[in-house]
């Protein structure tokens, strides 16, 4: 059975960890709530921080001319410049994580989706595709972090996606800390599927610094292919990409199939293709081929099982109950 290492991950602290809204209340998220023992969790709460309290008045964002303002239209409050120091401060002091969960809709965490008004009074929203302060700290200053909204990680692929980055970025800080070149060399043959699956282009980038990491050292070497895998990580997991993984490891098997079942795994790609079945139904089917040709080279790649198998099941829903 794989071992996982803890990805640690920073999430807005009313998803479930602590009674931090503005009404004194928590949200109850499933996904924060799975990961649980999995993950090592980083919290805050930067409305608290930057001493709001519980419970407080809402706040909002006002954008006038051109300037963003957050207010706390009960009071008069601007919070705008409180907030900005904190999230810098708070986000540079940070250190290494392996992503972000954020809450949706908040004008502090939010990332895509929150409401901004051209004034305090009610009535006055210029639309929901915005930022929130803390959120657009998030984007620029941690831009090679994966960072979700927790809205989007109900989505079944969204969050497959999210899960094998946070898990991929956790062991490879672990086999940083080793210092080993042949840690390295092993890290880039176990993950070549998964990672091929991001995108053939930087994949290759992956092999060049991987090849290259006796000229460059074992520092330099884990420095560059760190920076090029969060670089393909800011891709989602195309389907091209992902079918491309799975006929590769295919290949392996094309000798001792039967016709009918290399027709049959074809299909179910193109069911995948088209959004019929998830990747777990042709991953399956090769992961039982590797246990019947006793393939070793595919039993060690992580794209069989990236993440811990109850996460795994979560993957095959939609919603997470
Ligand atoms: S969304 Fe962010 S600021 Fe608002 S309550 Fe949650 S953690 Fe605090």
């Amino acid at each position: 059975m794989r071992k996982f290492p803890k990805p640690r991950v920073f999430a807005s602290r009313c998803l479930g960890l602590a009674k931090c809204r503005y009404n004194g209340v928590t949200i109850k998220n499933s996904v924060v709530n799975a990961l649980g023992e999995h993950v090592e969790f980083v919290t805050v709460c930067p409305e608290v921080e930057i001493g709001l309290g519980v419970p407080r008045e809402p706040i909002k964002i006002v954008s006038k001319a051109g300037k963003r303002k957050l207010v706390q239209p009960a009071t008069g409050l601007d919070v705008s410049g409180k907030m900005e120091e904190f999230s810098e401060g708070y986000l540079g002091k940070l250190g290494e994580v392996d992503g972000f969960i954020l809450k949706g809709r908040s004008p502090s965490c939010g990332l895509f989706d929150v409401k901004e008004y051209s004034g305090v009074e009610r009535g006055t929203s210029r639309g929901k595709n915005f930022s929130g302060f803390f959120g657009k700290k998030v984007m620029g200053m941690c831009p090679n972090t994966p960072w979700e909204d927790e809205g989007r990680l109900l989505n079944g692929e969204i969050r497959g996606c999210f899960f094998k980055k946070i898990f991929t970025l956790a062991r490879f800080r672990e086999m940083k800390q080793k210092r080993k070149m042949k840690d390295l060399a092993e890290f880039h043959e176990k993950h070549k599927l998964l990672l091929l699956a991001f995108g053939q282009e930087g994949m290759g980038k992956l092999g060049g610094v991987a090849a290259n990491r006796k000229k460059l050292g074992f520092e330099e070497a884990a420095k560059e292919y760190e920076m090029e895998m969060r670089r393909l990580f800011r891709n989602g997991i195309c389907k091209k990409s992902a079918a491309n993984s799975l006929m590769h490891a295919f290949g392996y098997f094309k000798k001792g199939l039967g016709r009918e079942e290399k027709k049959f795994f074809l299909q179910t790609l193109e069911e995948y293709m088209n959004g019929k079945v998830l990747i777990s139904a042709p991953r399956s089917l090769i992961w039982s081929w590797v246990l019947r040709f006793d393939e070793e080279y595919l039993r060690e790649q992580v794209f069989f099982e990236p993440y811990p198998k109850e996460l795994v099941m979560a993957e095959n829903r939609v919603y997470m109950g």
